[in-house]
């Protein structure tokens, strides 16, 4: 099933992310936080790749292949090309097909200073036009309500995101963020620009200080004054700060649902605990 297709339903789409376990770590860690997901019921699940640059790892396809077979969930594998050539791009599309797994997030990847990148593929939408002509694969892309990092500008980001719809991007997730306005502006923009496809917007729950202070160094995502006193009120009380951060992105899911937003994708940060815990609180407002 195509994931763009889940739009028609007339109610907001629901999704969860999760990442492969650390190289060193066990493998079937992840499947205790998918026994812990599952009966959550969401439209799908995806499942972030490493741009580490070894093609030979099928640990995302793996996973993806499992969210499929074991649990009966619809995988969205994510992929990155920075760092691969077509032939290897073509031989991690061909193991993903193997596996009936038929949604790809199409991601460029973050430029790593210790990788020289293979330079076949510069941008994610060469990536899309790559798998779009394979034509085995529905394509998802990423978005940024606050523009790329790397982006001079939000109006360039949006141009290029609109080369990647073009390029066959039908479904669009974005980059977590913290103040729902950015999203409410951003998606003017990109309407006003003619990109149609549905967009998902990407909540992030606070789960420590560390995490969150480490996810806005990498993607540079304002924190609203709101979100900041949460933060320095309860940074020494674990728990406190946990229940913040569930009910800070409770929060931003309510708003949005409100606002007729497409869908939500919920970085889950591996943890089951917190993503019932906003799942069973926004049940009612999803399917309301
Ligand atoms: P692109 O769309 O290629 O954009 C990258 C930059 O290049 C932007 O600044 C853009 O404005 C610019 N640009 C685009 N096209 C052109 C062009 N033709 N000419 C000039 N400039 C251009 N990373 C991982 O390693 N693994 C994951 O699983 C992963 N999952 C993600 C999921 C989501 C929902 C999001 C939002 C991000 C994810 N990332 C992941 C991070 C992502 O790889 C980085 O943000 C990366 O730096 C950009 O990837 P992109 O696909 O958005 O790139």
């Amino acid at each position: 099933m195509q994931i763009a297709s889940l739009f028609q339903k007339n109610r907001p789409v629901f999704s969860l992310e999760i990442f492969p376990p650390k190289r060193i770590g066990p493998i079937d860690t992840i499947y205790k936080t998918l026994d812990n997901l599952k009966d959550l019921q969401p439209d799908f699940i995806s499942v972030t790749y490493g741009a580490g640059g070894n093609a030979g790892d099928t640990t995302t396809a793996d996973i993806a292949g499992n969210i499929l077979n074991r649990y009966g969930i619809l995988p969205l594998a994510h992929l990155t090309c920075v760092n691969y050539s077509r032939q290897e791009i073509g031989q991690i599309l061909n193991i993903l097909k193997e596996k009936e797994i038929k949604n790809v997030l199409a991601l460029r990847g973050d430029i790593n200073p210790d990788i020289t990148p293979k330079k076949e593929f510069s941008y994610a939408s060469d990536l899309i036009k790559y798998i779009k002509d394979k034509g085995d694969f529905y394509i998802s892309g990423a978005c940024y309500p606050e523009g790329h990092v790397e982006a001079k500008s939000l109006d360039e980001d949006i141009k290029y995101l609109k080369m990647k719809v073009e390029a066959g991007a039908s479904h669009l997730i974005s980059q977590l963020f913290f103040d729902n306005d950015y999203f409410y502006s951003f998606l003017e923009k990109v309407r006003k620009a003619g990109i149609t496809v549905p967009i998902q917007a990407g909540i992030m729950p606070v789960i420590n200080k560390a995490q969150i202070e480490r996810m806005v160094t990498l993607c540079g995502a304002s924190l609203p004054a709101k979100f900041t006193k949460m933060m320095q009120r309860f940074e020494h009380s674990p728990e406190a700060l946990r229940q913040a951060g569930i009910a800070y992105a409770v929060d931003q899911i309510v708003d949005l649902v409100s606002q007729g937003v497409d869908g939500i994708h919920l970085y889950t940060m591996n943890n089951p605990f917190v993503a019932r815990r906003i799942t069973e609180s926004i049940q009612g407002i999803i399917n309301a």
